[in-house]
């Protein structure tokens, strides 16, 4: 398929052509026909699936195709973005995409002077590309005006509400017309999310797309740093936390793991390692005591683990990061299973880092670091 059979315009395809783009992302073929067909979305989909042209394409190709001088120069298309920086790179898009039609779009977000933004408005845009809490901070001053808004995105919405930023979107969305199209997008759907998207949609058309090489969806990515001779202490600190009561935890080497397990089982956490060197009886036996959670802790090689099916994992725990970042993909994989959600947290010390770039550069970034911890 080509974004040709996707029936977008030719100022849109030649565009696309400058851009090197030539086959449409899953989620921009499964987006750009219902939007362009006027219907509302909810999409899920991580970073780096290619929803801004998901979104924006059509849109330009609507507003154009509906093009009306009683409203040209109000804004028609409103998005919200959770940051600036993503506000700043959908307003790049919007520019690329958009460079052969006659719109014009600006981006609007705090922590800077509003001079800049108030004459862009003032001066007349079609397209707002915005944090919420500048641009509601620009409505309550009546500096903008949505009265004329068509389209709406919401993007990265998890992250919105993750931010804190629900009472603002709220506060925006009440000032919006209720007949509009409205795209909502999340890289996760927890009930807050879903709660919220069955407020504003209306018969939503639902897409979902994950990246090739990603990780699952309903796996939250916890990093530690920690120097190496730390990572022990680190690890019991969280075990004795309570939080972790089963937990699969992974070395590079089989001496790593079984040296792991014995520091554990030194202060009384029941631990048990599997690798290579195992005799098949004693890994049938480690995995049958954590299968029955005799066992809190399995430590294990990447090797080792292999093929172990335990169902319903909640946590692993990298206590090595793999040097393949692949290897990072399936062994977090190994929580969150059938619908359950789970938890990966990795210690990375310094000669580690560069294992981190990679892994981070395959998934896209989706650790949160925790600086808090006794061993920073
Ligand atoms: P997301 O919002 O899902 O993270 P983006 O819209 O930012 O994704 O797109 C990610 C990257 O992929 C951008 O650099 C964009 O230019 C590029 N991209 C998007 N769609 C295509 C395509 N169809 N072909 C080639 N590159 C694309
Ligand atoms: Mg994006």
């Amino acid at each position: 398929m080509s974004f040709t059979d996707l029936h977008l315009i030719e100022p849109l395809l030649i565009a696309l052509e400058k851009n090197k783009y030539t086959i449409p992302s899953p989620i921009q073929m499964q987006c750009i026909p219902h939007i362009l067909n006027g219907k509302d979305i909810f999409g899920c989909a991580q970073t780096g699936t290619g929803k801004t042209a998901a979104f924006a394409l059509p849109i330009l190709q609507l507003l154009e195709s509906k093009k009306n001088p009683e409203v040209a120069r109000k804004v028609k298309t409103l998005v919200l973005a959770p940051t600036r920086e993503l506000a700043s790179q959908i307003s790049d898009k919007f520019r690329e995409y958009g460079k052969n039609l006659t719109f014009r779009h600006t981006v609007i977000f705090g922590g800077v002077s509003q001079t800049k933004q108030v004459a862009a408005l003032t001066r007349g845009i079609d397209i707002v590309i915005a944090t919420p809490g500048r641009l509601l901070d620009l409505m309550q001053q009546g500096i903008v005006n949505l009265d004329a808004v068509e389209y709406l995105v919401l993007d990265e919405a998890d992250r919105m509400l993750d931010m804190g930023f629900i009472h603002d979107v709220k506060k925006i969305l009440a000032k919006l017309p209720v007949k509009k199209q409205t795209m909502f997008f999340t890289a996760t759907s927890p009930a807050n999310i879903t709660k919220l998207a069955a407020t504003i949609l209306k018969n939503p058309i639902h897409v979902n797309a994950d990246p090739i090489s990603s990780a699952p969806r309903k796996v939250s990515q916890k990093l530690y740093y920690v120097q190496r001779p730390n990572k022990t202490a680190l690890l019991t600190h969280i075990l004795k936390s309570g939080h972790v009561p089963h937990v699969l935890v992974f070395t590079r080497t089989k001496r790593g793991a079984d040296r792991v397990a014995k520091q554990l089982n030194s202060i009384r956490i029941k631990a048990e390692a599997i690798h290579g060197n195992k005799s098949q009886g004693q890994r049938e036996r480690a995995l049958q005591g954590f299968k029955d959670k005799s066992i809190g802790v399995l430590v294990a090689t990447d090797i080792a683990s292999r093929g172990i099916d335990i169902s319903k994992l909640s946590h692993v725990i990298n206590y090595d990061l793999p040097e393949v970042a692949e290897t990072y993909v399936h062994r977090i994989g190994r929580t969150g299973r059938a619908g359950e959600s789970g938890e990966a947290i990795s210690f990375c010390c310094a000669e580690e880092t560069e294992y981190l770039r990679d892994i981070q550069k395959l998934t896209g970034n989706k650790m949160e670091i925790i600086s808090k911890h006794p061993f920073a």
